[in-house]
């Protein structure tokens, strides 16, 4: 597709059938971040051992920089797994100015193509430093390991863009966004989920058309947010409930699924197409209803009722729908009524 471009932080992007293998033997010596599922499939593809694993447990910040105090010498950081598994990766390349190798084996969020580390810092997101994979290895076959639902997950921070660049419009309208406004940058997100949408079949089925239009719709993403600086076509409500469900359950999500939960219930807050969005979500496959997460109802009910005040007291969240809302239980009752649990 012409219409999108690998000027993103990706340097190379290596994409095909067993495209991770050997990969070991062209970057030195390496250590690698992953967990114990990932790295049982893909070990004795590499073609040579690593140093030293990184077993991640934790985004916490004191958690990665414990890690690196034990580090031995080496030459590349390679981040194998999920979201946390690679984010832990980009901090160290970062931090120790290391080369860096991405590659995920599940497609449920998008840190795999995004410069910046998504670490916890006493529990609050923060996203630090820049890091640009070289190479970001897509194996097919590797991702095809993974249950299915792990890589439709990565259409979660895609379909997002329907609730975040509304609420950067709304934002916008009220005199309150924290950027300049960008017309191009919402007709860009449009467009991604127009592709998202012509090939939402491949992607339920996780055949290779599938799951290179979700690596390709990550990559146009980044087209369009990295020069701006800021991903506010992307994230706005949807992702403030789950930051508050992680902060209130203290416990990790499949990152895509929970942000469906959020387009589910904020789409509706914004009286903005619900029936449209969640029909894309359900062709798709993705898992979002809460009793997949494990959520009963009263703890998203409370995560609800508390969300106003939690996104008040985040000085970095940015304005959107929930401040000029009044979720109340009579709202939330209503808009719950479809969900299971
Ligand atoms: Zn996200």
């Amino acid at each position: 597709m012409q219409y999108f471009s690998l000027s993103t932080n990706v340097n190379e992007l290596r994409i095909g059938n067993n495209s991770s293998k050997n990969i070991g033997k062209e970057i030195g010596k390496f250590v690698v971040s992953t967990m114990e599922i990932p790295w049982s499939i893909i070990k004795n593809e590499l073609g040579k051992s690593p140093e030293k694993l990184i077993n991640v447990t934790s985004v916490e910040l004191s958690w990665i920089e414990k890690q690196i105090e034990d580090l031995p010498d080496f030459d590349t950081i390679v981040g194998i797994g999920g979201g946390m598994a690679i984010d832990v990766a980009k901090y160290i390349s970062w931090k120790l100015n290391k080369r860096l190798v991405s590659i995920p084996t599940i497609l449920s969020v998008d840190a795999f193509t995004t410069p910046a580390a998504g670490v916890r810092n006493n529990h609050d997101v923060e996203y630090l430093g820049t890091a640009t994979p070289n190479p970001l290895i897509i194996d097919y076959n590797i991702l095809r390991t993974a249950p299915k639902e792990l890589n439709i997950a990565g259409v979660g921070d895609l379909f997002s863009i329907h609730t975040a660049s509304f609420d950067w419009t709304y934002a916008n309208s009220k005199g309150k966004s924290e950027y300049p406004f960008s017309d191009k940058a919402i007709e860009g997100g449009e467009k991604i989920l127009e592709f998202i949408y012509n090939n939402i079949g491949s992607i339920r089925e996780n055949n290779n058309n599938g799951l290179r239009a979700i690596v390709e719709a990550y990559i146009s993403l980044n087209t369009i947010c990295l020069p701006l600086d800021h991903f506010r076509i992307e994230e706005g409500s949807e992702h403030y409930l789950f930051y508050e469900l992680e902060e209130r359950l203290k416990r990790p999500f499949i990152h895509g699924n929970i942000i469906g939960l959020g387009i589910y219930l904020f789409s509706r807050l914004q009286n903005n197409d619900p029936k449209f969005i969640t029909q894309m979500m359900n062709d798709s496959g993705l898992v979002y209803h809460p009793y997949s997460m494990n959520i009963d109802k009263k703890d998203l009910v409370d995560s609800l009722l508390n969300l106003k005040k939690f996104v008040g007291s985040k000085e970095k969240l940015w304005f959107t729908v929930i401040d000029d809302s009044d979720i109340n239980i009579e709202w939330i009752n209503e808009n719950l009524s479809g969900l299971k649990f």
